[in-house]
C-alpha cells in the first residue's frame, strides 16, 4: 500500500463546489483496494483568503504543496478582490513559477461526439495532447513590457535549458501514449520558424531530441497552419508541443473542439511537481448555486492519477486513472446528466453522483 499526500487548493467562486465531490470520488477509488491511499491537505490561498487575512498565498500553503506528491487546484480570483500591487499575479501563476512547472499539458479528447461542434468521420477519434511551454516564450516579459508614447515592446525568450526539458517531456509522453495503445508515437513541433530566428532555434533543439528517439516519429508545423488543421483534421494528431503564447491560443481552440471549457482538464508539470486543474476560471457568476459543472475538475483528477501512476510505476493508480476517465466519458456520452453549460439541467451534485454510479457499474 503506497501513501500519497495531495495538496488541495479549493480556489474561489465555484472552486470549492467542484473540488469537494472530486475529492469524494478520489477517496472512493483509493479505498477500493487498488494498492494506494490518498490523503488530502486542504490549504488556503486565493482571493477569498486574501480578503479574510490580507495574504493571498501563505508560505505554509506553499510548503505543503512542495512536500505533496501532487497538487489539485481550482481557479482562484474574484472580480471584486484585487491583490494590493494591482497585478493579477495570483497563486496559481506563482506556483507554476516557484515549482518550475514548464510543461502545460492540455489533452484534446472528444469525450462524446455530441458535445463537439465538429463532425467526426466514422472510425476517427479526436485524442491528442497539446503541450504548452509555460515559463518563457512570449509571456516572458509579462507585466514588464516597455511602453513608450508611440511604441511598445515585449520580449520573446526561448532558452536551451527549458526547451530541452520540454522536448524530452513531449517525446516521453508520446512513448507512454504509444505503450498505452493511444496515438502512434508521433510528436509535432508547432512554431513559426519561417519568420522568427528564435523559433528556428526552438526547432533545432526539437530535432536534436527527435534524433534520440528512433522508435518515435516527428514533424513540424507552422502555428497558423496548425490552427487550420486542428479544425479540419484533428484526428490526425498525437502530441503537439509549442511555445507559451501559441499554446495559450491553441488550447482554447482545443477546448472548443471538445465542447467547451466545462470538459477541458489540464496539468502543469515539472521534473518533480505537478498541478492539476480545470481550464476554466472561478465562474463567480454562478458560484454558490450548485450549478457548476464538475466534469473538467474530475477529469483533471483522472490525469493526476495517471501521472502519479507513471511517475511511481504504480499499476493501481494507472488503472484507476483510466477507469475514472472512462466513467466521465460514459456519463457525457449517455447525455442524460449534463450540467447547464453543456445544455442539460443537472446540478453539480447530480453530475458527480452520475460519475460515482458509472464507476460502480463499470
Ligand atoms: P478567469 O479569468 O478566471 O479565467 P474567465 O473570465 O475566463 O475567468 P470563467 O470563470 O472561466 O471566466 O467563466 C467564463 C464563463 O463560463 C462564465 O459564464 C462561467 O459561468 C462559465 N463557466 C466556467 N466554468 C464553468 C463550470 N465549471 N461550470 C459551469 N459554467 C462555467
Ligand atoms: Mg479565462
Amino acid at each position: 500500500m503506497q501513501n500519497f499526500e495531495i495538496a488541495v487548493f479549493e480556489g474561489d467562486g465555484i472552486g470549492p463546489e467542484i473540488m469537494r465531490p472530486t475529492l469524494d470520488i478520489l477517496s472512493k477509488l483509493s479505498s477500493a483496494a487498488s494498492g494506494y491511499n490518498l490523503t488530502f491537505s486542504i490549504v488556503p490561498a486565493g482571493a477569498a483568503h486574501y480578503a479574510k487575512s490580507g495574504e493571498s498565498f501563505p508560505e505554509h500553503s506553499m510548503d505543503v504543496a512542495r512536500r505533496a506528491s501532487a497538487i489539485l487546484l481550482s481557479a482562484m480570483g474574484l472580480p471584486d478582490i484585487r491583490y494590493p500591487d494591482g497585478t493579477e499575479i495570483s497563486p496559481q501563476i506563482d506556483i507554476r513559477k516557484r515549482l518550475d512547472l514548464f510543461a502545460g499539458v492540455r489533452p484534446v479528447r472528444v469525450h462524446a461526439a455530441t458535445l463537439s461542434p465538429l463532425t467526426i468521420p466514422n472510425g476517427k477519434e479526436i485524442d491528442f495532447v497539446l503541450i504548452r511551454e509555460s515559463t518563457e516564450g512570449l509571456f516572458y516579459s509579462q507585466g514588464c513590457g516597455e511602453v513608450e508614447e508611440n511604441e511598445a515592446r515585449e520580449t520573446l525568450r526561448i532558452t536551451r535549458d527549458v526547451s530541452q526539458k520540454l522536448f524530452q517531456f513531449a517525446f516521453a509522453l508520446a512513448a507512454q501514449r504509444k505503450s498505452q495503445g493511444r496515438g502512434r508515437g508521433h510528436v509535432t513541433c508547432v512554431d513559426k520558424a519561417n519568420v522568427f530566428r528564435a523559433f528556428a532555434f526552438f526547432r533545432e533543439m526539437f530535432d536534436a531530441e527527435a534524433a534520440r528517439h528512433p522508435e518515435l516519429t516527428s514533424d513540424h508545423a507552422y502555428v497558423d497552419a496548425m490552427a487550420l488543421w486542428m479544425v479540419q483534421r484533428p484526428w490526425d494528431f498525437d502530441v503537439l508541443v509549442t511555445e507559451n503564447m501559441f499554446g495559450d491560443i491553441l488550447s482554447d481552440l482545443g477546448a472548443g473542439i471538445m465542447g467547451g471549457l466545462g470538459v477541458a482538464p489540464s496539468a502543469d508539470i515539472g521534473l518533480e511537481h505537478a498541478v492539476f486543474q480545470p481550464c476554466h476560471g472561478s465562474a463567480p457568476d454562478i458560484a454558490g448555486q450548485g450549478l457548476a459543472n464538475p466534469f473538467a475538475m474530475i477529469l483533471s483528477a483522472a490525469m493526476m492519477l495517471d501521472w502519479l501512476g507513471v511517475t511511481h510505476d504504480h499499476s493501481g493508480l494507472l488503472a484507476d486513472g483510466a477507469r475514472l476517465q472512462a466513467a466521465v466519458d460514459h456519463v457525457l456520452a449517455r447525455g442524460d446528466v449534463l450540467t447547464r453549460d453543456l445544455g442539460g439541467a443537472a446540478g453539480t451534485e447530480d453530475a458527480a453522483q452520475a460519475v460515482m454510479a458509472a464507476l460502480d457499474a463499470g
